[in-house]
């Protein structure tokens, strides 16, 4: 099956939303949480919600799925 990629608006959501988001993240590379996200971006793939952007400490990729 071939991915199916949404682009999401991250910065209509509410302020609250946002800042929640951009510091409940997860990173692969510091493997630790809530550190925090730079220039994020939102999309949905295959039906579930992503945010991803910048490690605020070690600036690699990341990448977190949103549960709403
Ligand atoms: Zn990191």
């Amino acid at each position: 099956m071939e991915d199916v990629k949404i682009n999401r608006e991250f910065s209509e959501r509410q302020p609250q939303d946002k800042e929640w988001l951009a510091q409940n993240t997860w990173c692969d590379f510091c493997k630790k949480a809530d550190l925090g996200i730079e220039k994020p971006t939102e999309f949905e793939l295959n039906g579930k919600i992503y945010l991803s952007g910048f490690c605020s400490k070690c600036g690699n990729e990341i990448k977190s799925e949103i549960i709403e």
